[in-house]
């Protein structure tokens, strides 16, 4: 099975090699296809990355029947999230209009990050208490606004594995004022079945304008440590994107490596079908604890714990497992990856000895 050939049989956690629910990385390893194609490559290390890059780009942009000018390859998709959101704030300034961020709260923290340096507002919108973003005050805001905002929308959110529904995005996306532009985070899209999802990129395709997506080859792909990521837009928005990436700024490695992994339909495939089956195991655990839970739709869960993050996090730590960081605004609650369907149920184990220890 692809399972066998990226070498992820379950082994007992121990202190040295814990159990890694902490990152969201793949617990799939990566496919055969390519550990073949980084053989294959390994002489080309003396080579600048162009041509590698080159072929990657070419390779998304069929993916997804787009132009290569609708594509920008980065250094993970964080290095995208960054660019994108330095363009715009250029854009802003050369239009001299005020520039701001919205933002979902909790969800994913790099981009407020980036944005704290150049003293860029970040606007918060809390989820309400089912773990939905607050799309009416978040829409609300941004018409009110005279300047430029962009609208950061993690999709599905980190950490509640959340969707933002098709219906909703594209009407907002479609009813947006001009000077709004969003910027969709779907570092996790492909592990989505549920059919009201839509991916901004097919907006896009549909010919929107004020749209950038980013996506990965860290989660599904399992190429997390390579930094590969990209965006798809606009051409007019990807040369702004361009100006603010870094040249030559993805490795052979990781360019070879994506190529060959977005060619592997079966491998992707498994992967969702067994993360659906790891989730199924979680769920009904935590159903059957009485744990609440958002609707998770990526490879990662996030339910409650009743007591203390730091109590439930050493906790997990003593029996080798680590677990997601503290998320604003939800404190008895924790990120847990799925991992494979066996590390589901070993974790599963492990919480239930928590609720005979009164833990949770
Ligand atoms: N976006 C989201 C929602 C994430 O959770 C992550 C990583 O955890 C990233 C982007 C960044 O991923 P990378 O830079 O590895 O592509």
């Amino acid at each position: 099975s692809p399972l066998q050939a990226a070498g992820t049989s379950f082994k007992l956690p121990t202190r040295d090699k814990p159990l890694l629910l902490n990152s969201n990385e793949s617990a799939y390893g990566f496919s055969s296809l390519v550990k073949k194609a980084l053989d294959k490559k390994a002489a080309d290390l003396s080579l600048y990355p162009f041509k590698a890059e080159e072929e990657l780009r070419s390779s998304i942009a069929r993916f997804y029947q787009v132009k290569e000018d609708n594509i920008c390859v980065s250094n993970g998709s964080s290095a995208a999230l960054q660019a994108a959101i330095y363009a715009v704030s250029n854009l802003a300034n050369e239009l001299n209009m005020p520039f701001r961020i919205i933002n979902p709260n909790p969800t994913f923290e790099f981009p407020a990050v980036y944005a704290k340096p150049l003293g860029i507002e970040v606007v918060n919108f809390d989820l309400d208490s089912k773990f939905n973003m607050n799309i009416d005050a978040m829409k609300k805001s941004e018409r009110e606004f005279d300047g430029i905002s962009l609208v950061y929308l993690c999709n599905p959110n980190n950490p509640t594995g959340n969707i933002v529904s098709a219906n909703d995005l594209y009407s907002w996306v479609r009813n947006a004022k001009q000077s709004t532009i969003f910027l969709i985070d779907e570092a996790y899209a492909e592990y989505v079945i549920d059919p009201a999802f839509k991916s901004g990129i097919d907006i896009l395709k549909d010919g929107a304008k004020n749209v950038i997506v980013t996506r990965t080859f860290s989660k599904i792909y399992g190429l997390a440590g390579l930094r590969v990521g990209y965006a798809v837009t606009t051409p007019e928005l990807q040369r702004r994107i361009k100006d603010f990436l870094q040249l030559a700024g993805i490795n052979v490695c990781g360019a070879v490596a994506s190529t060959a992994a977005l060619a592997d339909f079966n491998f992707r495939q498994y992967c969702v079908n067994s993360n659906v089956k790891s989730r199924q195991i979680v769920t009904k655990a935590l159903d059957s604890l009485g744990l609440r839970y958002a609707p998770s739709h990526a490879n990662f869960i996030f339910h409650e714990i009743t007591g203390s993050y730091d109590d439930f996090a050493k906790n997990m730590r003593n029996q080798n497992i680590l677990v997601g960081r503290q998320f604003a605004k939800f404190d008895n609650f924790c990120r847990v990856t799925l991992g494979t369907p066996q590390q589901a149920e070993y974790y599963v184990k492990v919480l239930k000895t928590f609720r005979q220890k009164r833990y949770i």
